[in-house]
């Protein structure tokens, strides 16, 4: 068998389970979404992400992230611990390999909610993964939303701007796009897209399924 995309050998496990890409900008609000989808989601794992960035006030290790040293990161890359990881901001941000393909082959789902350089290798090497992008209605509610939760200092704040720009650019990569007009809106989306890939399950871990960049029925619908 041969992904299209990386060309590599890939044995499939038909019981495995479904990965999960989702992307937002800085201050899109995707936290929130997320907390909620989980709260109603039982089924699907969250890969906690290891970083070099410091915890915020109420983030905990083990939870949010596990929060690392530059010196441990670099050796999580060297030892080839990571699924992906980038650079994103000053900090490394990566996926921890083990976890995620051990959760898959026993047959849960899992959702990776990784910046747009890593959901790129993870494309290349997951073709079937699902991959939403959430996205602000306008770039001042986003500049709005970043100011008004007050975790990141000025210089942070337009870096993480620029960096938006250049993510919403790349929106057009993924599967679906969610726009965050409102979280119950969105988190219905989001919803109706897992219902779907779920009921899609078997046709969309064929062989030669792709992510393909189109506005599927399930988030049209809504
Ligand atoms: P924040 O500092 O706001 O928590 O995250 C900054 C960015 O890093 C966000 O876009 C977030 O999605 C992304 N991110 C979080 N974990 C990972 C990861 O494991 N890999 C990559 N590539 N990006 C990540």
């Amino acid at each position: 068998m041969e992904s299209k995309k990386t060309g590599k050998t890939a044995k499939k496990n038909p019981s495995a389970g479904k990965l999960f890409v989702i992307t937002g900008p800085s201050g899109v609000g995707k936290g929130t979404i997320l907390e909620k989808f989980f709260h109603n989601n039982k089924n699907i794992i969250y890969s906690i992400s290891q970083t070099t960035r410091k915890p915020r006030p109420g983030e905990v290790h083990g939870v949010n992230y596990f929060f690392v040293s530059h010196e441990d990161f670099e050796k999580s890359i060297q030892n080839d611990e990571l699924l992906e990881w980038a650079k994103y901001s000053d900090n490394y941000y990566g996926t921890k390999k083990d976890f995620v393909l051990k959760a898959l082959e026993k047959g849960a789902d899992v959702l990776l909610e990784i910046e747009t350089k890593g959901a790129k290798k993870i494309m290349e090497k997951f073709p079937d993964c699902i991959t939403v992008f959430f996205t602000p209605p306008n770039l001042d509610e986003l500049e709005k939303r970043l100011r008004g939760r007050k975790t990141e200092d000025e210089a942070s704040i337009q870096k993480r701007l620029k960096i938006v720009k250049e993510e919403l650019e790349l929106s057009t990569i993924y599967k679906y796009t969610i726009e965050n007009d409102e979280v119950e809106n969105a988190l219905n989306k989001l919803q109706a897209v897992y219902d779907f890939e779920k009921r899609t399950k078997s046709e969309a871990q064929s062989e030669d399924s792709t992510c393909e960049t189109s506005e599927s029925e399930a988030a049209s619908e809504q």
